[in-house]
């Protein structure tokens, strides 16, 4: 069966890396395990990072937090639709725009996404002070606030307003809030002057910017079966690879349904071209090796297909197995 192996050893190296950049500061350190934590599995990865002492993760919404609501101790929930919202002691429900608090009710664990210019989620500046008054009416437990960035070219301009909105809410509110806006490249640029980071990319090993980091996932498939093929025979659906000369083939079990992208003649690691289109749940290589290495690399195999690291994680189907090296 194919298999993803995930390297225990880089992984702790990577959320050391991040947390250097943090004065090593575990408590103000968010990790990001939304999407089976970029496909490298969520309850295999969420163990490691227990084990490694992290208590602060975040997650799309409940659906996902549900298989680990009873390990941390804080869950942020950063694209929870408030209407389905069921709290729980351990979730904190992020608050996307003032509409959300239709539906929170008191004691519920909140914070709030502030928007600084990228547009997608968030309170405006003007919104903050109806924000804490309604905070206060239902006796919320309001226990901070962050912002996103939009690329590491628009930190700065981002980063102006979101220190304003911060000022704001700490002066009228008297509990002390936790302010967190870097994700993994603006840790790694050193524009967290918060001190605070909430990583995902990172701990696998990537960043857009420069960070010393190590891969974590490698994928493989095994093989199904070889044969022989002579000149001019063909392979696969819709005859796109016709042979040149007789060659020894095989059959490996991994395909599209697992999440490899569509696309003819990639190459996987060692340059090892696949031949013919990838069928659902197989590819065909000239090889005669009981398994092959997909990637080790994902950035490497990602350019294959002009894609991100990102894309390349989040598809890969959340059954395949994985084995903690
Ligand atoms: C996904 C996400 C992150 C993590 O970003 P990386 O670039 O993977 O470090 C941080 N914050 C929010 C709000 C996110 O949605």
């Amino acid at each position: 069966m194919a298999y993803i192996t995930i390297n225990k050893e880089n992984y702790f190296y990577n959320l050391n890396e991040c947390l250097k950049h943090i004065n090593n500061n575990i408590d103000n350190f968010v990790l990001i395990l939304k999407d089976n934590a970029y496909g490298h599995g969520l309850l295999q990865i969420s163990n490691l990072a227990l084990e490694f002492g992290i208590n602060f993760i975040a997650l799309k919404n409940q659906n996902e937090a549900e298989e680990v609501k009873n390990k941390f101790k804080n869950i942020l929930l950063l694209s929870q639709l408030a209407q389905d919202y069921e709290s729980n002691e351990n979730y904190i429900l992020g608050i996307n725009s003032l509409d959300y608090f239709n539906y929170t009710k008191k004691n519920d664990k909140i914070m709030l996404k502030l928007n600084t210019g990228m547009n997608r989620n968030g309170l405006q500046i003007n919104e903050l002070k109806q924000a804490i008054k309604i905070i206060k009416e239902q006796k919320l437990r309001f226990l901070g606030a962050y912002t996103h960035f939009s690329s590491p070219n628009n930190i700065d301009k981002q980063k102006k307003l979101y220190k304003e909105y911060c000022t704001y809410l700490q002066d009228n509110y008297d509990e002390k809030l936790f302010f967190h806006s870097s994700n993994s490249s603006a840790v790694f640029l050193n524009k967290n002057d918060d001190l605070a980071a909430r990583c995902g990319l990172a701990q696998f090993g990537f960043c857009d910017v420069e960070a010393n980091l190590k891969p974590v996932m490698s994928l493989y498939a095994q093989k199904l079966s070889s044969r022989t093929i002579q000149k001019d025979e063909i392979i696969g659906y819709d005859e796109r690879f016709k042979a040149t000369k007789s060659m020894l083939v095989s059959t490996y079990d991994l395909g599209y349904a697992d999440g490899l992208i569509y696309k003819e003649n990639i190459k996987i690691k060692n340059n090892i071209k696949i031949l013919g289109k990838i069928s659902m749940d197989s590819f065909v290589c000239e090889s005669n090796q009981n398994e092959l290495c997909i990637f080790d690399n994902a950035y490497e195999f990602a350019k294959e297909f002009n894609t991100t690291v990102y894309e390349i994680f989040v598809r890969l189907n959340q059954n395949i197995k994985k084995i903690i090296i």
